[in-house]
């Protein structure tokens, strides 16, 4: 360009114009040249130097514009995991994730066994209650043992019904029983009434829930006259039917449930559930069966509340295990909570929300 008005200037002036004075044109001009393309340099350079402040925060912006189709992307092959979080981090605040494998769904205080799901541990945790239970019940033998952890639970139930009541005839008969075990048992109910009528009231061996160590049976045994006598949940002992559930039992058996349990009522059966669980099926008069079905269907992104008045409350959702993988479970980081498999499908997070947070 500068060149160009250099050519013009010099063809058309040098007609009427000395030498002189052609050349001190063309020095002004290109002074004037190296002035004006000195100060567009150093313009580019003042440009250059401020433009990091614009154009970084445009770029970053772009990057996160960038992300979020990506994350979709991301959650759209993981639905519930991906979406959901922001759900459940606004109801029990920051969360993290537990890389929990399959076999896991067979272990926790939710795991379903019945005539359909058969039990996958034998006896894990489980100590002889005799030696370390409170005084205020007995137990048959050393023979019978529960899951340690509910122990405190039972002996918190049998030591408010002593307050109560006076009564210490209540005695632990049967705790966890070995797969082992329970085909002898078995076997003899055959013997004794048939096939049929034996299985309406014991269970197949490796489907018998007394193999978790989350069950018991009580019995009544009367000291003096060496005498035992069936539980049946009446007179004072209806106070440990009705108020179990606030210990974490559940009357696993109930009347009128028999299609869906597979088993005839049984009064003296209990099953530890945990608070929350025994609360929801006491309050709805529902089997384990129907509670885990209730909690299947809400998940991580629609939790199911559960709501024992004052500060009794919890969040409760299930995620389906990937089969033979691992499943990322999303919990909470800063309140209680369990995590239990069902023993067929996935995993139950119950969390207990934090009033005064
Ligand atoms: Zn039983």
């Amino acid at each position: 360009m500068i060149a160009k008005i250099k050519k013009f200037l010099i063809v058309d002036f040098s007609k009427c114009l000395t030498l002189g004075d052609q050349l001190k044109i063309m020095f002004e001009i290109l002074f004037i040249s190296w002035v004006l393309f000195t100060l567009v340099y150093i313009v580019t350079l003042i440009r250059g130097h401020a433009a990091p402040d614009i154009p970084s925060s445009a770029e970053t912006s772009q990057v996160s514009e960038v992300s979020h189709p990506e994350t979709s992307v991301e959650s759209s092959a993981e639905p519930s995991e991906e979406t959901a979080e922001p759900v459940i981090s606004s109801l029990l605040g920051e969360t993290q994730t537990l890389p929990l494998g399959y076999d896991e769904i067979y272990k926790g205080d939710l795991v379903l066994v019945n005539k359909q799901y058969p039990c996958h541990s034998d006896g894990e945790g489980t100590v002889p209650l005799m030696g370390i239970k409170s005084d205020s019940y007995m137990a048959t033998d050393y023979t019978v043992s529960l899951n340690e952890a509910i122990v405190p639970n039972l002996d918190n139930m049998l030591d408010d019904f002593y307050d109560i009541y006076g009564e210490s005839e209540i005695m632990v008969a049967c705790g966890y029983r070995s797969r082992s075990n329970q085909e002898e048992i078995f076997a003899n109910e055959v013997d004794e009434v048939g096939e049929e009528e034996a299985e309406q009231w014991v269970a197949r061996p490796g489907y018998s829930e007394h193999q978790t160590g989350l069950v018991l049976d009580f019995t009544l045994y009367n000291d003096t006259e060496q005498s035992s006598l069936k539980y049946d949940g009446t007179g004072i002992y209806s106070w440990i039917n009705e108020n179990s559930y606030r210990y974490g039992f559940i009357v696993r058996y109930p009347y009128g449930k028999e299609e869906i349990t597979g088993y005839n009522h049984e009064s003296w059966h209990f099953r530890y559930v945990g608070y929350a669980a025994a609360y929801y099926i006491n309050a709805n008069e529902l089997t384990l069966e129907e509670y885990i079905k209730t909690v299947q269907q809400h998940g991580v992104d629609d939790p199911m509340l559960i709501d024992a008045g004052s500060e009794d409350k919890w969040y409760v959702y299930y995620i389906p295990a990937k089969k033979d993988q691992t499943t990322n479970v999303i919990v909470p980081r800063n309140v209680d909570y369990t995590v239990s498999g069902d023993n067929f499908s996935g995993f139950i997070v119950t969390a207990k929300v934090d009033i005064k947070g």
